[in-house]
């Protein structure tokens, strides 16, 4: 098994051995890893997938690892759900959610990236596994490396929902919360990683931690039998996400999986951190760094590290990119639950929101197969809707009380 090539600089070309390494020597370029497709073409087909189990490991031979998965065994494989009642109430013909709310062990997409990264600092032969979250890396590195019996440094901002630290404590890593929004964290946690031999999942793993987002696309491709949607709407944080459902699609035309790709891929951030789809929007390729204000957390990335990748896998498909307020968010996770009833975090109300103004703004066509990605479950951020769900009707443990209020419900 193992067909990786190696790590190749995204900005030189220059090629690097399969190392924990993430940046070009020689430009600081980031690093990704390039594949053999001639003889991934010969092993993997259609039939292969469709015999194999269904997690995320079924697409392996596209994934960063030599040997068999050590981590993740039940991440991945999502429903892709057609939302036929939330397409009527946005007026398209045929939308799908994929459906990454349900399924993982720890309820959000990070699954899927953290059953590659931690295979591979097992590989690597890492005692030590490390990251730097907005708070669904920290739930997922926590308890996928619980599992393994690796050592946790987990680092996020102090200001992360309760609920997500406790998700994340219950599996008992070390961590460590900072004084400072997400890019401070970050920042942090690179000096920390050129200091001790810690295998950090968004660091110095990155190039292979990324991969794994890969397989939210072949799933959505296989899950639509064998064919790429028209338009895929993909939340941004640091961008990476959005790049390799791109990237997914590539693949499998690659290996001749899949043929022309009419593919247009769309970004969805929040109002209060929306450093990419701002770069759209203006038409520039330079991404201003801001300072996150939004109830968003999970997405809040000031300095997002694959934004210029993301913005130019927007340009190259014909896509556009839309920001949404935090009220627009909070309504759009009701319309979902009272739609389709799934109940997703603080993202998916950012995704599906946006999807709705680029379909009122004619940039996602109504005739056409849209699939919007829905990546953390909702009772991870429920203190996002305090104060912002309707009321329990409040009555006495009889009879009569309850009938009153049933005479006011009707
Ligand atoms: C991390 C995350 C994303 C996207 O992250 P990228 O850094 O852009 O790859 C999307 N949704 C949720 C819920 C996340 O936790």
């Amino acid at each position: 098994m193992g067909h990786i090539k190696g790590l190749k600089c995204r900005e030189c070309g220059r090629e690097y051995a399969v190392e924990p390494i993430y940046v070009c020597e020689f430009c600081f370029g980031p690093l990704e890893v390039s594949y053999d497709y001639a003889s991934i073409a010969k092993a993997l087909s259609r039939k292969t997938i469709e015999s194999r189990e269904k997690s995320l490991w079924r697409y392996r031979e596209l994934l960063p690892v030599d040997g068999e998965p050590q981590v993740g065994l039940t991440s991945g494989y999502t429903p892709l759900m057609k939302a036929d009642n939330l397409a009527r109430e946005l007026g398209v013909a045929e939308l799908y959610l994929k459906d990454d709310t349900v399924v993982h062990p720890t309820l959000s997409f990070k699954d899927r990236v953290v059953s590659v990264a931690l295979t591979k600092a097992k590989e690597f032969g890492f005692d030590t596994v490390a990251c730097a979250s907005t708070g669904n890396l920290a739930h997922s590195v926590s308890a996928h490396g619980a599992r393994a019996g690796l050592r946790r440094f987990i680092f996020i901002p102090a200001s992360l929902e309760a609920s997500k630290i406790i998700a994340s404590l219950v599996y008992e890593p070390n961590l460590v919360a900072v004084d400072g929004n997400y890019d401070e964290v970050n920042r942090l946690c690179s000096e920390i990683a050129s200091r001790y031999r810690w295998a950090f999942v968004n660091i110095n793993i990155r190039p292979f931690y990324a991969e794994g987002s890969k397989t939210l696309g072949f799933e959505i491709v296989e899950q639509l039998g064998w064919k790429a949607p028209d338009n895929v709407v993909v939340p941004c944080a640091s961008g990476s996400l959005l790049t390799k459902v791109w990237k997914s699609f590539k693949e499998f035309k690659e290996i001749g999986i899949l043929g022309e790709l009419g593919t247009k891929v769309f970004a969805a951030q929040a109002t209060g951190c929306s450093p990419i789809v701002t770069a759209i929007k203006q038409g520039t390729d330079v991404i201003r760094p801001v300072k996150p204000d939004t109830i968003a957390k999970s997405l809040a990335i000031g300095n997002p590290a694959d934004g210029f990748y993301a913005s130019q896998v927007i340009k190259e498909t014909g896509g556009a990119g839309e920001d949404v307020s935090d009220r627009e968010i909070i309504d759009a996770i009701g319309l979902l639950a009272r739609t389709e009833g799934i109940f997703a975090e603080t993202a998916g109300g950012v995704t599906l929101a946006a999807a709705k103004k680029l379909i009122e703004a004619g940039k996602i066509g109504r005739d056409e197969v849209t699939v919007i990605c829905l990546t953390g479950n909702g009772l991870k951020t429920q203190e996002a809707l305090q104060g912002h769900t309707i009321s329990p009707h409040y009555i006495k443990p009889n009879i009569n009380s309850f009938e009153e209020v049933l005479k006011k419900i009707g």
